[in-house]
């Protein structure tokens, strides 16, 4: 490193983009550390729980699984500031196998403690889903812990935007007969086609952020066209990032049954979730619980 740092060429950089430039180094080999085999002191990773809620009742029907880094020097870092680095090294599908093995892990956990079994899905890189051992796999682990295929569910990006001769097409396709519910996640800024929602086993749309915010008259008209279609094609939709009151009321009065956002929860440490949404178990309690009432 210290080679590196002595170029002549290192000095073309202003201070703070050289500062920047030598971070992301670090973060970088870092990530291989924390995924790969070596045994170093960087932390680790842990999952984030956000409800999904219906809606009109606010029951919570589940929850999306969203992965943070603790690390020991910059603390909890969210996803846009690692996932790049975890691409760029090739460990997509180690982090992918890491956060489906603790989020199964944790299932179990729940189901022995008595807790009811809600769904949660995961969300998939396209590496992921384009190795044929996918499948396979995810079952064998679903198998050994005695869980039921229903309470996982899983997320692809319509960025993927996954080819015809892609594995994935397969893995899907055996994942949904078996029982495992797929997303199409951050649906609104790409292009997908029909004949995508057609091709791929995808039961659910979760309209992107970007839809639903703001929900200005050129957006109501979107999200009341894309819930025509979903109606159509026997899909459900989950809205994303739902911050306010009027989003939500808004977003009903357009057809939309089900969503996610600030308004009803931030993603949730996996003790916090247990304690609020999954320890409701009256189901005529709307999530978050009134003051006062929580355990
Ligand atoms: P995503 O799958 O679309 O996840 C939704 C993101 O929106 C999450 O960001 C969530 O914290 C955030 N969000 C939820 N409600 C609101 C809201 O009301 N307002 C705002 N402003 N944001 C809200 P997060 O956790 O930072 O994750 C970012 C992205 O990183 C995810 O987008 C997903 O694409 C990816 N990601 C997260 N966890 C994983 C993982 O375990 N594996 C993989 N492969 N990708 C992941
Ligand atoms: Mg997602
Ligand atoms: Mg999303
Ligand atoms: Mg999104």
């Amino acid at each position: 490193a210290a080679k590196a740092a002595g170029g002549g060429r290192a000095l073309a950089f202003h201070p703070a983009m050289r500062a920047e430039v030598a971070r992301r180094f670090t973060l970088s080999s870092q990530v291989r550390q924390l995924l790969g085999h070596e045994t170093f002191d960087v932390g680790r990773l842990e999952i984030r729980y956000q409800p999904l809620v219906e809606l009109h009742s606010g029951r919570v029907i589940g929850a999306e699984a969203l992965v943070r880094w603790m690390h020991p020097e910059h603390g909890l870092l969210s996803p846009d500031a690692f996932l790049g680095l975890v691409n760029s090294n090739h460990l997509d599908t180690e982090l992918d196998a890491v956060v489906l093995n603790d989020v199964l892990t944790q299932l179990a956990q729940w189901r022995d403690q008595g807790l009811p079994m809600l769904p949660v899905s995961v969300n998939l890189t396209r590496d992921s889903l384009e190795d044929a051992r996918l499948a396979d796999r995810v079952l064998a682990a679903l198998a050994v812990l005695s869980l039921p295929t229903s309470v996982l569910h899983l997320e692809i990006t319509e960025h993927d935007q996954l080819s015809t001769d892609s594995p994935a097409q397969h893995t899907l396709g055996v994942l949904d007969a078996a029982g495992v519910r797929v997303y199409l996640d951050d649906y609104g800024t790409g292009y997908t086609s029909l004949e995508y929602l057609h091709r791929f086993p995808i039961k659910v749309l979760k309209l992107d952020r970007s839809v639903v915010t703001p929900l200005d008259a050129g957006q109501v008209h979107l999200v009341g066209a894309v819930n025509a279609m979903a109606v159509a094609l026997d899909l459900e939709i989950l809205a994303e990032g739902i911050e306010t009151p009027e989003q939500r009321d808004q977003l009903m009065s357009l057809g939309i049954r089900y969503g996610q956002g600030y308004l009803f929860s931030r993603p949730l440490t996996a003790a916090q979730y247990a304690q609020t949404a999954l320890a409701v178990t009256d189901e005529s309690v709307p999530f978050p619980r009134p003051a006062g009432e929580s355990a």
